[in-house]
């Protein structure tokens, strides 16, 4: 057969316009520029099809963790592709899903000692609803009507029916309100860094958690579980939580029979400066749910890991329906599963949390930077995830119009100097590849700041670029 030429960088940006539908995009605005077309990645830079390169800000959306193109998880793909692309988990098992479970068994906190697998963080924390809703229904003394679940205030879970019920951004839920479930409820979630009363937990649990030992007095025998991001709300515009708090509200599930569901989609692996988040505060999920740096940021793979107490309530014959009928086509797949045993092998190798815990006290540094700036409302960080709001004026903290697009704004400014960075609103959140050198994350930090000096200036020239 003949060789076909590749297609050419413009019949390529005229067919992403004509075929694509992008994830939280919209496509009037984008139509309208030439998309930026990435073809290689190398460390924390990745290249468009022009060989220009960017840093990887955004760490591909929160996945990437060791660089792209790292030769331990490409060698281990490779090796896996000789052996087999994908099988099943239902009914068979295969070598890579086994040995990932039992190493994520020991690295997660005490008490999680099974792994059932998906493939995105929202399947994740889909299974980890479904799997508290029927272990009250089956456990040793039935609770079937704890079927309602607690969240917390702009909470972000996912976008399957499950997770995003119990995500607390309105603008997301709005389109759905007729789908989402009706035993949700929700408690602030503590805001400390814009507080009115000012004052630091656990002084301030009138505000915090008050309310919520409130509400389970009253309903927590119809309460399946409390869901949270543990230390950090990532997509609400990086919140982090007080010293304290998620062991308080660890220690109020227990209290009350609730089950504590951990989503460290966003927080696990090293994020935080710790392989879990929940491990700063010495906290053990009855749930933990998995996704994004799983794989090193390779391959859509995804875990709910559980204890023996849940899984043995789903235990009985065939004929007794206590099976959790829950399942997807890739489940497990193989080269998920080889990636993320080479990703976690590059955390000893590499010695990856040390070298985060050292370097992110120089990350808050080369951000400090950007306090003085005249946008610059509030830096928020926990680890290497961290939100930069930009505001109209920062004493008062008034936030820009969001027809004004600023965030939109200062991201598109980033990329033409070399950044890849995602706003959330008005939030720059910059999530750096754990294994990005001091120099990339003082690059990252000074391209930023740039950025938003070229915006501010086109605004007060009347500009709308
Ligand atoms: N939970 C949290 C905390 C997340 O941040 C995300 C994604 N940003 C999800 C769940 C959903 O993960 P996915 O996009 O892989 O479905």
């Amino acid at each position: 057969m003949p060789k076909k030429s590749a297609p050419s960088v413009i019949q390529l940006q005229k067919d992403a316009r004509s075929y694509v539908w992008h994830p939280f995009t919209q496509m009037q605005e984008w139509e309208q520029q030439p998309p930026l077309l990435i073809s290689r990645g190398k460390g924390a830079f990745l290249y468009d099809v022009d060989g220009n390169a960017y840093l990887d800000g955004t760490s591909s959306i929160w996945v990437n963790l060791h660089g792209h193109r790292h030769p331990t998880i490409d060698q281990a793909i490779r090796h896996q592709l000789t052996q087999i692309a994908h099988s099943t988990l239902l009914g068979l098992s295969h070598p890579p899903a086994i040995q990932l479970a039992k190493a994520l068994v020991h690295l997660a906190p005490r008490g999680l000692q099974k792994v059932f697998f998906s493939d995105n963080g929202s399947t994740a924390v889909e299974i980890a609803l479904k799997m508290a809703i029927q272990y009250w229904q089956q456990c040793s003394s039935p609770q079937p009507r704890k079927t309602q679940f607690i969240h917390l205030g702009l909470a972000y879970h996912g976008d399957t029916v499950g997770g995003m019920s119990l995500s607390g951004i309105e603008l997301f839920q709005k389109p759905f309100s007729s789908l989402l479930f009706p035993g949700r409820h929700h408690v602030e979630a503590p805001y400390c860094y814009r507080c009115p009363l000012a004052l630091q937990f656990p002084q301030c649990q009138i505000a915090c958690l008050d309310p919520l030992e409130t509400f389970l007095q009253k309903k927590h025998e119809e309460i399946a579980g409390v869901i949270v991001e543990p230390m950090v709300q990532g997509v609400a515009g990086l919140i982090p939580s007080p010293p304290g708090y998620l062991q308080h509200l660890r220690e109020l599930c227990r209290q009350y029979h609730v089950l504590f569901i951990a989503d460290e989609v966003a927080t696990g692996f090293g994020r935080t400066g710790r392989m879990f988040a929940c491990e700063h505060e010495a906290v053990n999920p009855d749930i933990m749910a998995l996704a994004k740096g799983l794989t090193g940021g390779y391959l859509p793979l995804a875990a709910t890991l559980t204890t023996d107490e849940i899984y043995s309530a789903f235990l009985g014959q065939p004929h007794e329906g206590r099976t959790f009928f829950h399942g997807h086509s890739y489940t497990g797949n193989p080269l998920g599963c080889a990636a993320a045993l080479a990703n976690l092998s590059i955390f000893k190798t590499e010695r990856t949390l040390s070298k985060v815990q050292r370097r992110t006290p120089k990350l808050s540094a080369f951000l400090k930077t950007l306090a003085d700036d005249p946008w610059v409302g509030d830096i928020r960080q926990c680890g290497y995830m961290v939100g930069i709001e930009l505001v109209q004026n920062p004493q008062s903290k008034e936030p820009f119009l969001m027809i004004d697009r600023i965030g939109h704004r200062v991201a598109i400014a980033a990329r033409a100097l070399g950044l890849l960075i995602r706003p959330i609103g008005n939030t720059m959140i910059l999530m750096p590849p754990l294994s990005a050198t001091l120099q990339e994350l003082k690059q990252m930090v000074d391209i930023l700041k740039v950025a938003i000096s070229v915006v501010r200036a086109s605004k007060s020239a009347g500009g709308k670029s």
